[in-house]
């Protein structure tokens, strides 16, 4: 049996957009405008020496001292990219099951002819490390050519410690390349690609780095590029050897020149705060959601969709309603009637849950408003739960700032 919905109003609500999607994410006024800027000659030496500026800083928030290749295209591009420059027909990967991204990548994998073995496992718990060890070290004969690891399941709110990953390659002796999405964790978690020996660190503008959408990016391992001299499936727009013998050694075509403009610009603001202390307010902004949703689970309510507290991800909670309520319902009386954004379930997960999003430019006020809204929308679409949820969220962010 399903309850009574909510009807919000056809007219448009008033006042600020809350954006709480993760991804694209919220877009600082200053990055804004500093992306308005007219068209210039991307050879043209000033915007050189700014694009050089980026593409250093990129690597700083990335941990790494090596090559970084960019893309006009979205995160999926990315992907693609850091397929086709490493392996041959036939290779074959150890995926290792997440959610609907690490789905979306395997399934990319097989369509471009790779062979896809995958470490499964429960979407709410996270895949176990030792299953990881299990399979690299049932691959005597070296196989497995990649191993696919999505640092951020941005659909299940789930996140996966990239440096375990490389102490189970270590551990069982395997030369495979280890590849890890960064798309929704860069710049809101701790992500380290040099000390971690990633060999391929995917990710994109639209989320930590608060950007337009529009570019993506691989940042690449020595290791990798010997890989890459050896691969052979075929590849042009995305092709490092090609992007080598340019002078920005990324961009078969055109550089998205507005995007560099803002991301010298988000550089910035992050850096002013410093790395650190951006992944301190993202994890107070985290805990402060979790709070809320866990008094929400009280009376059979919508609960954590992450059931591993050492698991749960500090740029985005997914939320299970209760059986027989519609996240859509709540989602749309959120937006429709208050004006605020969350994001909906994806894949198998449609309906089922909904998607705080809590990474980029946010602040405390920004997830009250954010939660207080939902809050709402749950009390009018007759959904279960316990009363208190903001008042908790309020209390965690109290305890975070007395420190
Ligand atoms: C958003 C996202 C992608 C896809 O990126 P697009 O920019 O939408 O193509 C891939 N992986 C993860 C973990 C993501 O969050």
């Amino acid at each position: 049996m399903t309850a009574q919905t909510d009807t919000p109003p056809a007219r448009k609500p008033r006042g600020r957009l809350f954006f709480a999607n993760p991804g694209p994410t919220n877009i600082p006024d200053s990055v804004l405008l500093a992306c308005a800027h007219n068209s210039v000659d991307f050879n043209d030496d000033d915007f050189f020496a700014l694009y050089a500026d980026c593409v250093a800083g990129l690597k700083r928030v990335l941990k790494t001292r090596q090559e970084v290749f960019l893309y006009t295209a979205s995160g999926h591009g990315a992907w693609e990219a850091s397929l086709v420059n490493l392996f041959s027909p036939g290779d074959r990967l150890l995926m290792l099951e997440t959610g609907y991204f690490s789905e979306g990548w395997a399934q990319m994998a097989r369509d471009l002819g790779l062979a896809v073995q995958t470490v499964a496992a429960d979407w709410r718990r996270g895949v176990e490390m030792a299953a990881v060890r299990a399979a690299l070290a049932a691959d005597r004969a070296h196989a497995i050519k990649g191993v696919c690891a999505v640092h951020n399941e941005t659909s299940t709110g789930l996140m996966l410690p990239v440096e375990e990953v490389r102490a189970a390659l270590d551990e069982t002796g395997h030369p495979a390349l280890l590849l890890a999405d960064t798309i929704s964790s860069l710049a809101s978690f701790d992500f380290r690609m040099d000390e971690w020996r990633v060999d391929v660190a995917v990710g994109g503008s639209q989320k930590g780095l608060m950007l337009p959408t529009g570019f993506s990016f691989t940042a690449v391992s020595e290791k990798a590029m010997a890989a890459h001299r050896e691969a052979r499936l075929p590849r042009h727009y995305f092709n490092w050897t090609n992007m080598l013998g340019r002078r920005h050694r990324s961009f078969v075509g055109t550089v998205p020149i507005a995007l560099f403009y803002g991301l010298k610009e988000s550089l910035r603001l992050i850096e002013e705060e410093g790395l650190d202390q951006v992944f301190a307010r993202h994890a107070r902004l985290a805990r402060a959601v979790r709070a809320c949703v866990q008094r929400w689970s009280g009376n059979d309510g919508p609960r954590l969709f992450c059931t591993n507290p050492a698991r749960c991800s500090d740029s985005v909670t997914t939320v299970l309603m209760p059986p027989g309520h519609d996240a859509e319902a709540v989602r749309r009386t959120a937006l429709q009637r208050f004006n605020v954004s969350t994001g909906g379930g994806l894949g198998r997960l449609g309906g089922q849950v909904f998607r705080i999003g809590h990474l980029g430019d946010l602040n405390e006020p920004m997830v009250i408003g954010t939660l207080g809204a939902v809050e709402m929308a749950l009390r009018l679409n007759g959904v279960p739960h316990a009363p208190g949820g903001v008042e908790a969220a309020l209390g965690s962010l109290t305890d975070s700032a007395r420190g």
